[in-house]
């Protein structure tokens, strides 16, 4: 479905914007992945589906490297036809706790890098009119949870920034719309597993139990396969009129 098409991923090293740059690379996109870590190891996975696959390496925090990363993505695959904001980090600590460097942090990663990216890849898209702009949010771009404040506001702003730019291209064939999980098992979650376990004395499976009970009725993660599923679904013709929407895959977390 995506022959043809070139897909730039941020923060696709691992987790969820990894599993997304598989299930577009599937269908048939070049990939531009992003992020630290395993390079080699994520190039291997897509390497198989024979359409592509660079790397760039540019910070999210850097909004000159935000730069050079589109330029080189428009340069090297011919275009950025597809755009997943996926990069983030977290931090858990009470506001007057909140180092202030980690809050500059969330909001440059989780945020602002979105407007960047989308800044330079727009005008392409809107040139060839057609693009998709898919912001990985979170159930925390729609509802709270205490000591999460940093990642909270940079989520509910990633939903307006979707929703302000979904309105802005709503004549074009370029959609903007965000995915909103819940509980998805990465490193970025393992890391808050950990956390329980050393605090409440108890393994990893039943740090786990906990954490989903707590917020995810389903008692199950959402998986990297499933968001990826959603990713082409947006970015296929079946939802050239889904725009602005902030889409929630959380196992009931926002039903509640
Ligand atoms: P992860 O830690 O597995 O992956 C994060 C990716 O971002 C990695 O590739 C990492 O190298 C990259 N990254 C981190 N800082 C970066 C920077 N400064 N510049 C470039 N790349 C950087 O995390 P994940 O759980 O897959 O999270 C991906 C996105 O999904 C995040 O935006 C996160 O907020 C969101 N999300 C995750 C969950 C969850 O339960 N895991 C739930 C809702 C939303």
């Amino acid at each position: 479905m995506l022959k043809g098409k070139t897909a730039l991923v941020t923060g696709s090293t691992s987790g969820i914007g990894l599993g997304i740059a598989l299930a577009l690379a599937r269908e048939g996109a070049r990939i531009m992945l992003n992020g630290f870590g395993d390079v080699e190891g994520a190039k291997a996975q897509i390497r198989p589906f024979d359409a592509g696959v660079l790397h760039h390496g540019a910070d999210m925090s850097k909004p000159a490297e935000i730069e050079d990363m589109v330029k080189t993505c428009e340069r090297e695959l011919g275009r950025c036809d597809i755009l997943v904001n996926n990069a983030g980090i977290q931090h858990v600590a009470n506001v007057e706790d909140f180092p202030v460097e980690r809050w500059d942090a969330i909001i440059a990663i989780n945020l602002s890098s979105a407007f960047h990216t989308m800044h330079h890849a727009l005008p392409g898209m809107k040139q060839r009119n057609w693009g998709r702009v898919i912001n990985i949010a979170s159930a925390h771009g729609l509802v709270a949870s205490a000591g999460k404040s940093a990642y909270v506001a940079a989520k509910h702003g990633i939903v307006g920034l979707t929703k302000s730019a979904a309105l802005e291209c709503a004549t074009t064939g370029v959609t903007v719309n965000a995915i909103c999980p819940g509980w998805v098992l990465t490193p970025l979650v393992q890391k808050q597993v950990d956390a329980r376990a050393a605090r409440d004395g108890v393994d990893d499976a039943e740090a786990k139990r906990r954490l989903l009970a707590e917020k995810q009725p389903s008692l199950q993660f959402v998986t990297p396969e499933q968001l990826g599923a959603l990713a082409v679904f947006l970015s296929g013709p079946a939802a050239d009129n889904v725009r602005g929407v902030a889409w929630n895959v959380d196992g009931g977390w926002v039903a509640q």
